[in-house]
């Protein structure tokens, strides 16, 4: 006879109510249903981060799994579509490039466009860089913005998108959305914890006002000081300032302009690199640096000067240390958030994390037995996602050939993790990309960086001196021309927002 069940948790307590909390919130509302009781605590006075406005495509199933149309959502969050990230001055001062999601060119044959473009950049038989082969860009520069199509032998398939948007609202609209579907909310400071004297486990949080709240699971989503993960639980926290040394960003929204650039921007500076996101209300601004190389009131005073429009506020600092929590799951509580780690928004990945956070939690969902293998294995998945994420950042700051400030000349010379020196000696010795099972960024993210930061192979892989009777000069012109085609026809990004989507808040 097999043993009894285990009775499902009955209850969870969420602590904090930005992004995270409400992703989470919404999320555990739409799977777990009636069956468990989900309670949210958050605290005005204290307040949210309240940026995190860039994302990446898988975003849109979050979305989607929510059963969120999409044109609500970016009208709810006065958003706007991304087509990638443009990267100026990180190789060289001058030198720019644009990582696109989606490919570079379309394939015409079993052997990938990019060996191909390579075979004829060494030879010196093409002049156009990648980029220049890349339907995102190609819109990008344009202005322009359509939904990709679902016919593969399309030009227009070739491309992806995610969004910007405004954090703030995104978080609201989650909330009405959990509120609906059962989710009590409580307003109210923590102020301490109380653990069970037998396992450890977090028994109890108290606000305040004195209230205690008991619940058999905890999710902190407390931002980055780890309320219940670090304070009560001592997760312990592994600090990767050595390879991405940022720990700083002053944040100002600005007046948003009459075009609306459908990509995020990132322009390396003496001491970090300032981010433009431009959404329908406004455009935010940033300047992520380092405190060793710069102060807080020189970083302000260049992110203000490089304004285009009237900034809407009050520049404001927000300081982080980049790493991760060694442990996102011990006992019965899980980091999801801030709360869990962060490697700074370069590619706009914490929404993301967040995302994939819950999704683990979801599949690994616990009953009142608690397994430590449940939390084991989130752990376990949870490291290697970031540690992708991680090397991938890394790249961007070890490729610079930069030598005119502090910041750039110690990323050049600094060590790097083993996992990523193997990617890039593989990719600079015969063009070849290491790709790893749990792989966020795939194979054109990886040539986009790689190549825009002059990391160029000695040789285009084997395979494409075998085959020297493709007419790839033609294939190169009719994916141009097709590319060229397909733009003219797309409206402007713009007007597209304003059809569609046109944002809710003014
Ligand atoms: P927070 O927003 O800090 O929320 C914490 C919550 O906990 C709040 O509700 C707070 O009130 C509550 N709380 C804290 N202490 C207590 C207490 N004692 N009692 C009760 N409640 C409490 N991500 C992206 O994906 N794309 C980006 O472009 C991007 N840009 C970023 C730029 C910067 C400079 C930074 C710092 C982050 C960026 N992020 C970005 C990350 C993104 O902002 C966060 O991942 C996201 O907002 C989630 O934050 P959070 O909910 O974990 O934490």
């Amino acid at each position: 006879m097999s043993a009894p069940q285990p009775a499902p948790i009955r209850n969870v307590l969420i602590v904090g109510g930005g992004s995270a909390g409400w992703m989470t919130a919404a999320a555990l509302a739409n799977s777990l249903g009636n069956a468990c009781e989900i309670t949210l605590v958050e605290s005005e006075a204290i307040g949210t981060v309240g940026v995190g406005e860039a994302t990446i495509p898988p975003i849109r199933y979050f979305n989607q799994r929510l059963g969120i149309d999409e044109a609500t959502f970016v009208a709810e969050t006065s958003g706007s579509y991304k087509l990638g990230i443009q990267f100026v001055d990180w190789a060289r001062i001058g030198q720019s490039y644009f990582h696109p999601f989606g490919q570079h060119g379309a394939e015409f044959d079993q052997v990938p466009f990019y060996h191909y473009w390579m075979r004829e950049h060494l030879e010196g038989r093409v002049e156009a860089p990648i980029d220049d082969f890349s339907m995102g860009w190609a819109m990008a520069k344009a202005g322009k913005f359509a939904h990709p199509l679902p016919d593969r032998r399309q030009i227009q398939s070739t491309f992806d998108y995610a969004y910007h948007f405004d954090a703030g609202l995104y978080a609201q609209y989650l909330r009405r959305y959990a509120e609906a579907r059962g989710v009590r909310r409580l307003e109210g400071r923590v102020v301490d914890t109380a653990l069970d004297p037998e396992s450890g486990a977090i028994a109890s949080i108290k606000l305040d006002d004195g209230r205690e709240l008991a619940a058999e699971f905890f999710v902190d989503c407390s931002g980055f000081r780890g309320l219940l993960i670090e304070d009560a639980l001592q997760a312990g926290y592994e600090n990767w300032q050595h390879w991405l040394p940022c720990d700083r960003a002053v944040a100002a929204p600005s007046a948003g302009e009459t075009t609306i650039d459908p990509y995020t921007r990132s322009t390396a500076k003496s001491a970090g690199w300032q981010w433009r996101i431009p959404l329908q209300h406004r455009i935010g601004n940033g300047y992520v640096h380092c405190s060793e190389f710069i102060g807080e009131d020189e970083a302000t005073a260049t992110l203000v000067g490089s304004l285009n429009s009237q900034p809407l506020s009050d520049p404001r600092v927000l300081r982080f240390v980049t790493g991760r929590r060694k442990k996102f799951w011990d006992k019965n509580c899980v980091a999801i958030g801030l709360s869990a780690g962060f490697m700074e928004p370069l590619e706009s990945t914490s929404l993301h994390l967040i995302q994939y956070g819950i999704l683990r939690l979801l599949a690994l969902f616990p009953d009142s037995e608690m397994s430590p293998l449940l939390a084991e294995e989130y752990n376990r998945q949870t490291a290697v996602e970031y540690e992708r994420i991680r090397d991938f950042l890394i790249l961007h700051y070890k490729a610079t050939e930069r030598d005119d400030a502090e910041l750039w000349r110690y990323c050049s010379a600094m060590a790097i993790p083993d996992s990523l020196q193997y990617k890039i000696d593989h990719f600079r010795d015969y063009g070849l990309l290491v790709a790893d099972e749990r792989e966020l960024f795939n194979n054109p993210s990886w040539i986009a960086v790689y190549l825009g930061q002059n990391i160029v192979p000695k040789r285009a892989p084997a395979i494409t001196q075998m085959r020297p009777d493709v007419p790839v000069a033609d294939r190169f012109a009719a994916i141009a021309n097709a590319m060229r085609g397909a733009v003219a026809e797309m409206p402007a990004h713009g007007d597209f927002l304003a059809r569609h989507c046109p944002s809710r808040h003014g």
